[in-house]
């Protein structure tokens, strides 16, 4: 064959030789392992990172962006790999923003296992159904506006039958015991104290008889979170990928915000006006109720009825109340939740199920609590609250959790502006408005240091995620003026482990 070589005209040569570098490169990738940032960079939502082995590849979470309708355009694109190429997923918890496009990555040709908590594999069905049947709403509304124009229709993200076909793929795992998910592939999930079921994942890789370590914090709990075990003190890592969505700030201290909580109950109850709170359904509405147990107990809470005017809320709550097993609590008044319900705990607590009962809290005018979804205003029946309640100077509504950019949260959280429009009226923003910080579900900037301080004799290169550019480059200062080796990936960034 060599013999043929003086036939060849330069220009093949060259390319046989491009080919053969590009195959040395190759064998050389596939060496080693690489992870992909394909969401919640310079972002909170959309979390979503590939790791490839070069044997495997697995996803670290598959969530929605969620936001402004720009954002939201993003879920419908495509995932930049193909999901019948991936061997599994693993989930750090059930919040949309890290499950929400799972049962697109199944429509799309997925098939491998899900490994999640047991927790989280309860959660991830409620949430994903109610994500499915909002999906369905929102297109066949729009689909009659785009009918009606002549524009050509739209699909939804997925059906509940993707959800379905998801279901049976999830691979519930206990916290704290390693599991080889795929040959040289260890899998272990730590309480993150975030929401029920949260979990910090390891990954340890062998290969070429190399180990590398790779924790992703999840979401990382707030330790002053009353529910929820504080965040898994983990030691050892190769590679850290942070959360950072409070990178730029402390909260407020918990006794301060209890006060202030207190005060607002008691202000709404001297003027008369009612008590909205748009409460993310999961994690925070069962922190809520559990102060607001606390408070009635303590003689501070003068509101009679408080509304959870949720279905998703409700039943995440009963999925709560059947875990009280991972719960940091062992006051057997609290506990009691698991066979009486959350009604023992706050007398007074009325689940509004149906649409019915929804419209009738409508027509209250002050004197009561409402909480209903969604936490940041997006959608959900704390739109018609804040329709009927934003523009009475009496109301109260007090958000306890972030808002991202471009939500109705945001929007009213800022007050630049006079009125906003809401299921199509314009509402003047008369109500005042309250942001209590210590009820948030994630680690402050003093928090996330002081777990990720926890790793200093192994010194992981860090890469924050999951924040506001702002937070993350914070929080960047704050490890470099540590000493760590710390980045801030963009989105599509590829790194070595
Ligand atoms: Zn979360």
């Amino acid at each position: 064959m060599t013999g043929l070589f003086p036939l060849l005209l330069p220009g093949v040569l060259r390319g046989r030789e491009k080919q053969n570098n590009e195959r040395v490169q190759h064998n050389l990738d596939n060496a080693m392992t690489h992870l992909t940032f394909l969401g919640a960079t310079g972002q909170v939502t959309g979390s979503c990172y590939l790791l490839d082995t070069g044997a495997f590849r697995l996803l670290l979470d598959c969530g929605q962006f969620q936001g402004s309708k720009e954002t939201e355009k993003q879920n419908f694109a495509d995932f930049g790999f193909n999901p019948a190429d991936i061997d599994a997923v693993i989930l750090s918890h059930a919040h949309l923003d890290h499950c929400g496009r799972l049962p697109k990555l199944v429509k799309e040709g997925f098939k491998g296992p899900v490994y999640l908590t047991q927790a989280s594999f309860a959660l991830v069905e409620l949430m994903l159904r109610d994500a499915a049947n909002l999906q369905l709403r929102d297109t066949e509304w729009e689909n009659k506006r785009r009918e009606r124009a002549g524009k050509k229709l739209l699909e939804p993200l997925f059906t509940l039958d993707d959800v379905e076909k998801l279901m049976v793929l999830r691979s519930p795992l206990a916290y704290d015991e390693e599991t080889e998910i795929l040959p040289g592939i260890g899998l272990s999930f730590h309480e993150a104290g975030h929401i029920l079921g949260s979990a910090i994942v390891r990954l340890r890789i062998n290969k070429d008889g190399r180990t590398r370590t790779l924790v992703f914090s999840g979401d990382l709990g707030n330790p002053e979170s009353p529910l929820l075990r504080d965040p898994a003190v983990l030691t050892e890592a190769d590679v850290l990928l942070l959360e950072s969505t409070y990178g730029d700030r402390d909260h407020k201290p918990l006794s301060n915000t209890l006060d202030e909580l207190r005060d607002t109950l008691r202000e709404a109850d001297r003027s008369g006006g009612n008590v909205i709170i748009p409460a993310f359904a999961v994690g925070r509405t069962q922190d809520l109720i559990y102060w607001l147990g606390k408070i009635k107990r303590q003689g501070g809470l003068p509101q009679q009825q408080i509304y959870l005017d949720s279905p998703m809320a409700i039943s995440a709550s009963k999925i709560y109340a059947e875990h009280v097993h991972l719960f940091n609590i062992d006051d057997p008044e609290f506990t009691r939740i698991a066979s009486t319900g959350w009604e023992a705990w706050l007398p007074g607590l009325i689940f509004s199920e149906t649409p019915e009962e929804s419209m009738a809290i409508n027509r209250i005018a002050g004197g009561v609590i409402i909480i209903a979804g969604s936490g940041m205003c997006t959608g959900g029946r704390i739109r018609h609250h804040l329709k009927y309640n934003l523009w009475r100077r009496n109301a109260h509504i007090i958000f306890s959790g972030y808002q991202a950019e471009g939500t109705l949260g945001r929007i009213i959280v800022d007050g630049k502006r006079t009125y906003v429009k809401i299921l199509g009226a314009e509402i003047n923003m008369a109500a005042q408005v309250h942001t209590l910080g210590a009820l948030s579900a994630h680690a402050d900037q003093s928090q996330l240091l002081k777990w990720a301080n926890h790793f200093k004799s192994s010194r992981p290169r860090v890469y924050l995620i999951h924040g506001e550019k702002s937070a993350a480059l914070s929080l960047q200062t704050c490890f470099r003026r540590m000493g760590w080796n710390v980045d801030v990936p963009k989105e599509g960034d590829r790194i070595t482990l």
